[in-house]
C-alpha cells in the first residue's frame, strides 16, 4: 500500500478511531460544513426533535466517519453504524430500520453503494418514517406497514453524483468536504501528535503538513511514519529533520507526489515530449496496468494540475515540467 493513498484499511481504521475529534469544536479546518452543521444541529437542540437527514459527501480520508460519529455525540443520541456493500436486499435494510430506537443516529456509508430496492425502501423511511415489510412471496404477497420512530440518517459518499434524485432530494442538509490547507493541517497533526504523546516542533508539523495532499488520513498517516523514524534514530522528537529523512525514506516529495506519481509525469515528459498520449501506453511506460495509473496517480495529479486529460490523450502541464526540473517546450498546456 502506498503511503500517500488516502483509502485506508480495517487494521488503520483501528489505530485512526482514537485520533477521531469528538465534538464539532475540536474538529479543525471544513470551516463552513462545521458551521451549517453547528445551525443544524443546534435547532434541532432547541426544538428537541431530530434534526434533517444528513448527507456528508467528499473524498476519502476527510473527514466523513469523524463527523458523523460527532452529529451522535452533539446530539447524545447513539449510533447505528452500516453500509451500502453491507445492504445488498431490502430486507437487511428493513431489520436495521425497524430496531432504531427514536431519535438514533443511522450512519449509512458509501450509500451510492446500496442495492436499488434498498434504496427505494430507504427514502420512504426517510420522508415518511414508515416501512413495508413484505410478507409471503408471489402473488399472495403482502405488505404490512411498520410504523419507525423518528431518527436521522447520515449517509456519507466519495460520489454524491452516483445517488439517485429521489433518495439525494431526502437529505436536508449536504455537507461537502474538501481538502484542507497546510495551516488546518497542521493543526490537525499537532492535535494528533498530543495524543499519541509524540514531541514535536512546528518545523517538523508543518513539513508533514505540506506533503499529505490536503487528506488528515495522510497526514496522520506520515506522523507516524516520521515518528517511527525517530524513535529508531534515538531522536524521540518530530521535528524538520526526522520529517524530511522520514518523507524521503518513504519517497513523498515536497508536493506530496511518491515514486509511481513521478513515474507517470517522467514517462509522460520525458518519454512521450509532454504527450498527448493514451492512458494504455502511458501505463505500458510506467510497467503498470492502466487501471492503476487511471485511479491510483491520476486523481491527485489531475487535480493538481499537473496533468491534463484531453480527448486524444494525457498531457503535461507547464507545472509537471517544472516539477521533474525540466523544461517545457512550448506551447504546453496550463
Ligand atoms: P472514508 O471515505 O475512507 O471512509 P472519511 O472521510 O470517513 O474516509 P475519516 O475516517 O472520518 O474519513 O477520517 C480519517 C482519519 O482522519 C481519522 O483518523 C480522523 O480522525 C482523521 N480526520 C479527518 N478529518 C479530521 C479533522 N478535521 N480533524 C482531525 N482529524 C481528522
Amino acid at each position: 500500500a502506498r503511503v500517500v493513498d488516502a483509502s485506508t484499511t480495517d487494521e488503520e481504521r483501528r489505530i485512526e478511531a482514537a485520533l477521531r475529534p469528538r465534538r464539532l469544536a475540536e474538529f479543525p479546518g471544513q470551516q463552513r460544513v462545521r458551521d451549517q452543521l453547528g445551525l443544524v444541529l443546534e435547532a434541532a437542540r432547541r426544538r428537541q426533535s431530530p434534526p434533517d437527514h444528513v448527507l456528508l459527501s467528499g473524498p476519502p480520508g476527510l473527514g466523513k466517519t469523524t463527523l458523523a460519529m460527532i452529529i451522535a455525540a452533539e446530539l447524545e443520541q447513539p449510533m447505528r453504524i452500516t453500509s451500502g456493500p453491507a445492504i445488498q436486499h431490502a430486507g437487511d435494510l428493513a431489520a436495521v430500520l425497524s430496531s432504531l430506537a427514536e431519535g438514533e443516529v443511522l450512519f449509512l456509508d458509501e450509500i451510492h453503494r446500496m442495492a436499488r430496492p434498498a434504496e427505494e425502501m430507504l427514502y420512504l423511511a426517510m420522508e415518511d418514517f414508515r416501512v413495508d415489510v413484505i410478507v409471503g412471496k408471489g402473488p399472495g404477497a403482502t405488505a404490512i406497514p411498520l410504523e419507525l420512530p423518528p431518527f436521522t440518517v447520515v449517509g456519507a459518499t466519495t460520489r454524491a453524483g452516483l445517488l439517485p434524485a429521489p433518495l439525494r432530494d431526502r437529505f436536508g442538509f449536504t455537507g461537502h468536504l474538501d481538502y484542507y490547507n497546510t495551516k488546518d493541517l497542521q493543526l490537525i497533526l499537532t492535535r494528533s501528535a498530543g495524543l499519541l504523546e509524540i514531541e514535536s516542533t512546528p518545523d517538523g508539523i508543518h513539513e508533514i503538513a505540506s506533503r499529505s495532499r490536503g487528506t488528515p488520513r495522510i497526514a496522520n498517516r506520515l506522523l507516524r511514519r516520521v515518528r517511527d523514524w525517530a524513535q529508531v534514530h534515538g531522536q524521540h522528537i518530530v521535528d524538520e529533520e526526522a520529517a524530511l529523512a522520514a518523507l524521503e525514506l518513504f519517497d513523498v516529495d515536497q508536493q506530496g507526489l511518491d515514486r509511481l506519481d513521478r513515474a507517470v509525469l517522467e514517462a509522460l515528459c520525458k518519454r512521450f515530449g509532454g504527450g498527448p498520449v493514451g492512458l494504455s501506453t502511458l501505463a505500458v511506460a510506467v510497467g503498470e496496468e492502466p487501471d492503476t495509473v487511471e485511479t491510483v496517480a491520476e486523481p491527485y495529479l489531475v487535480r493538481e494540475g499537473y496533468i491534463v486529460r484531453t480527448p486524444r490523450g494525457r498531457s503535461a502541464s507547464r507545472m509537471a515540467w517544472e516539477h521533474l526540473g525540466l523544461t517545457p517546450p512550448k506551447p504546453v498546456a496550463g
